[in-house]
């Protein structure tokens, strides 16, 4: 395993290798999802990069930001064994932002309007911002997301073919605890009583899968959030079932497409999201 802190050394390294590059951004506080991640990445490239870099301009709430789970220790202990091929690029602020912490401004039409776009104000402009400066320190042939963060994904996708970027994206799927609770760094902040009530998102999401075609959106809404609700420590803040191609949400499904349900939901304090394809 090797860290690197700069790209002017990880470009160098690579360079003299001659090798293709799986990329995974992250954020840290790893768990079996990003580890996933790391497996199909292997499987097809030489060397495998994973980036690990708390992005400030992609919180629109300091204390989240302040208080995100990170264990970088931790962290390079799981990646270890994997093998000697794996790259940690753990990036400092000026590497990401030379010119200051700010991020850029893009143009997602749909892609950005609705859901984690519309409730995390600026969120997509600074994933945009520091995936593009990952791609740009990193120049990997392929990049690995999880389809967790789906709508990230589709914002990515455009992001690459506005910019021309030579990286093959690839969508993996998310890795879930027994219960049905998608992993992620943000579970760290739930004790076990809360990670137990969190499994009914992903339990609900199945039901919605069921019976979509039985109801009409807002009855869904209303069967989704009086079930999740049913708990006083779960408040879902959002349900929306949208298309794949252009995210924005629907009143009525119809046939042919492909719907996802997205929602979000906090559990006490920890705001988790989730989506299930209808398909
Ligand atoms: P994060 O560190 O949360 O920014 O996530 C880094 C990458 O890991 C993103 O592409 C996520 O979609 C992906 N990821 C997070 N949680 C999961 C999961 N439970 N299953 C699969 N991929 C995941």
């Amino acid at each position: 395993m090797l860290v690197f802190k700069t790209s002017l050394k990880l470009k160098k390294f690579l360079n003299s290798k001659g090798v293709s590059v799986g990329l995974i951004p992250t954020m840290g506080a790893l768990h079996t999802g990003h580890l996933s991640l790391v497996e199909r990445a292997f499987e097809e490239n030489d060397y495998v990069v994973i980036s690990i870099y708390i992005n400030p301009t992609q919180f629109n709430n300091l204390s989240d930001f302040k208080n995100y789970p990170q264990n970088q220790k931790k962290d390079i202990s799981l990646l270890k064994p994997f093998s000697k091929k794996i790259i940690v690029y753990i990036p400092e602020n000026k590497e990401i932002y030379p010119d200051g912490i700010k991020s850029n401004s893009y143009d997602f039409g749909s892609l950005d309007q609705h859901m984690e776009g519309k409730f995390r104000d600026n969120h997509f402009n600074g994933v945009a911002t520091v995936v593009e400066a990952l791609f740009k320190n990193t120049t990997p042939n392929k990049a690995y997301f999880g389809e967790k963060d789906f709508q990230q994904f589709k914002i990515i996708k455009s992001l690459v073919e506005q910019k021309r970027i030579n990286t093959k994206l690839i969508l993996c799927p998310i890795v879930r605890e027994k219960n049905g609770l998608a992993l992620s760094s943000r579970n760290k902040h739930l004790n076990s009583s809360q990670k137990k009530l969190a499994s009914s998102i992903h339990f609900t999401l199945k039901k919605i899968k069921r019976i979509y075609d039985q109801y009409d959106v807002n009855e869904l809404e209303k069967i989704f959030i009086d079930k999740i609700e049913d708990s006083k420590q779960l408040k879902v803040e959002y349900f929306c079932i949208a298309s794949e191609n252009d995210l924005i949400p629907i009143k009525n499904i119809v046939n042919n497409k492909n719907f996802r349900v997205f929602v979000a939901v906090y559990v006490g304090q920890t705001r988790l999201i989730d989506n299930i394809k209808l398909y």
